[in-house]
């Protein structure tokens, strides 16, 4: 095999790559809550709890006129107002980013105690000036315009300004029935919720760009869904998830206005999307949405190439799931790939495969083109030129942050970029030929030393790199690697911690989430917090986590294990 077929392996037409403390929450603090009893038994403490500010968003865009919380198709605006339903039966705060409620919403230590909390975090009681909306958006699903989708079980609270000058938008998930909610019932399982709450933090702590969760409030509220859309209809109970994000406005949010011809609506989004998050566009300047569609292609390139990065799939990449400030949102039927292969599919609903691992890079381009169709009547034909010439960079831009992450990724420090690029397509060919686990791969990588892969002594804990090193090319490839790894680090010690600092040794593999889950689902939310406070530290070494194999293959049990965007 030459080294142009290894390269093309990896290469589309258009040279898109294709591969491309437990805390202090403990036990105790888990507050059950009678949501019945609220108002009566419970008052805020209003100091301990955020007030939100929903003036921005109020003042700059029209509500709906039609009021009442039943499902329709709205026009002429871009929120309605809608209230969250409170969940029936106890509510229990199974766990919190202890980090989130504090360093974004400044929630002190007195309110993280209150055990009216779990009423505010769970939808049960609104924040101080909350006025809860439910947004208006379209998208296009699995390549075809879906008309209306919007919030349908999520109300946006308000946002909050904290000690550090930060906005953040706070968000519920699972809150209850909005006008947006077609046949759902507004609802979100704990199953979804657990995984939602897990990877939002975790991929927060591995550097990827996403919204945050800031808690997870289950409750005693039975749900009925069909997980594997069999006939088999299973009771759940319903549970709710703060998110937080600078903004929830997705590529939908302005599709649905350009489709239905509200372009006032459609450039006052805009201006307000400009001003409020992309401070290096002029507002006054005539070409500013040409310059934030470039913003949002360069962004959004970069956030699909730290996925790669990681070996992410999110699994429902439709445009109302991509979020114009390219932060990864929505999490569903998402997963982290483990036997390396760019045809992994982590939604067993998603039968053609379209949104694949190896298929998100083009994935982004089909989104970001549908962004720009949105654009479409409020460019002029110059400006619809420039943009379009803008979009024709997009594999380029991405293909350099692959790289850049990769080489990363590989300690391949300093410019030596043909060797590089041949290096890496060659060890994703030969981990995809020996289907080696992608996560313990470059990490095994960064803790093999030089001279174990010089003889060829791996040691057997390093099973991802064993099965690696069964392909015949392996030795070829690392006396490539090697020497470039000497000109690039001072030793080999330096060489191995820099490179344990950009490959985790745990990610969210879904043996772990299922195991966590199952407890969950009989109240024990112990493996929730536990996985939490590991995946807060993907790279450092963790006792407990080694005890429980979580860096180890997969177990048995796990083989077959599947995720359906039921939610
Ligand atoms: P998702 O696949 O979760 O991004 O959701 C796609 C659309 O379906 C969004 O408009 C959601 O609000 C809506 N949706 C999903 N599940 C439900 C539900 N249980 N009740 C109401 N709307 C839902
Ligand atoms: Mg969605």
């Amino acid at each position: 095999m030459g080294i142009t077929t290894i390269y093309f392996l990896f290469t589309l037409g258009n040279n898109v790559l294709l591969c491309l403390s437990y805390s202090e929450f403990s036990r105790k603090n888990e507050w059950h809550f009678n949501s019945q009893n609220a108002s009566s038994s419970c008052s805020a403490r209003r100091h301990t709890i955020p007030t939100l500010s929903y003036k921005k968003l109020i003042e700059t865009f029209p509500l709906d006129e039609i009021d009442g919380n039943y499902v329709r198709t709205v026009k002429r605006c871009v929120f309605s107002e809608s209230s969250p339903t409170p969940l029936k039966g106890s509510l229990k705060l199974a766990a919190v980013s202890k980090e989130a409620l504090e360093t974004m919403l400044d929630l002190d230590a007195s309110a993280l105690l209150s055990e009216d909390l779990v009423l505010y975090l769970g939808g049960s009681k609104l924040f101080p000036s909350s006025v809860p909306l439910a947004h208006r958006y379209g998208g296009h699903q699995f390549g075809y315009w879906a008309g209306q989708l919007g919030d349908g079980r999520a109300h946006l609270l308000g946002e909050y300004t904290n000690r550090k000058g930060e906005t953040w938008e706070l968000q519920l998930k699972g809150s209850g029935k909005t006008p947006y909610s077609r046949s759902g019932d507004g609802r979100a399982v704990v199953r979804s919720s657990v995984r939602e709450f897990l990877c939002s933090e975790a991929m927060h702590h591995l550097g990827v760009p996403t919204s945050r969760a800031a808690s997870l409030v289950v409750s005693g509220e039975p749900v009925w869904r069909d997980p594997f859309y069999n006939g088999t209809v299973k009771k759940e109970r319903g549970a709710v998830v703060l998110r937080l994000a600078k903004s929830w406005f997705r590529i939908g949010s302005l599709e649905i206005l350009s489709k239905s011809g509200e372009l006032d609506l459609l450039r006052k989004m805009l201006d307000f999307v400009i001003e409020e998050h992309f401070a290096s566009i002029n507002k006054d300047d005539p070409d500013k949405y040409v310059a934030f569609f470039s913003s949002v292609v360069n962004e959004t390139a970069h956030m699909v190439a730290q996925w790669m990065a990681v070996g992410f799939a999110h699994g429902v990449a439709n445009t109302d799931n991509f979020s114009l400030l390219s932060i990864t949102i929505d999490y569903g039927p998402f997963g982290f790939m483990e036997a390396y292969n760019p045809n992994f599919v982590p939604n067993t609903s998603d039968d053609e495969g379209r949104y694949s691992v190896g298929a998100q890079a083009n994935v982004g381009l089909f989104n970001l083109e549908k962004l720009l169709e949105a654009l479409h009547p409020v460019l002029n034909p110059n400006q619809r030129s420039w943009a379009k010439a803008f979009l024709k960079g997009y594999p380029q831009i991405y293909q350099r942050r692959f790289h850049e992450l990769f080489t990363t990724k590989l300690g391949l420090k300093g410019q030596e970029e043909t060797d590089d690029g041949y290096l890496i397509a060659f060890l994703l060919k030969m981990m995809e030929d020996t289907a080696a686990d992608f996560t313990m791969t470059f990490r095994q990588l960064s803790e093999v030393s030089a001279q174990q892969l010089r003889s060829g002594t791996i040691p057997m804990e390093m099973w991802a790199l064993q099965d690696l090193s069964r392909h015949k090319f392996f030795s070829e490839w690392v006396n490539m690697y090697l020497p470039r790894l000497q000109r690039a680090h001072a030793s080999d010690e330096a060489r191995q911690h820099s490179m344990k600092g950009v490959n985790p040794r745990y990610i969210l593999r879904n043996w772990m989430a299922e195991s966590a889950i199952r407890k969950a689902e009989n109240d024990d939310f112990s493996e929730v917090r536990l996985l939490q406070e590991v995946l807060s530290r993907p790279y450092t070494k963790q006792p407990r986590a080694e005890e429980l194999h979580y860096a180890y293959r997969p177990p048995h049990w796990a083989h077959g294990l599947k995720v359906s965007c039921s939610s």
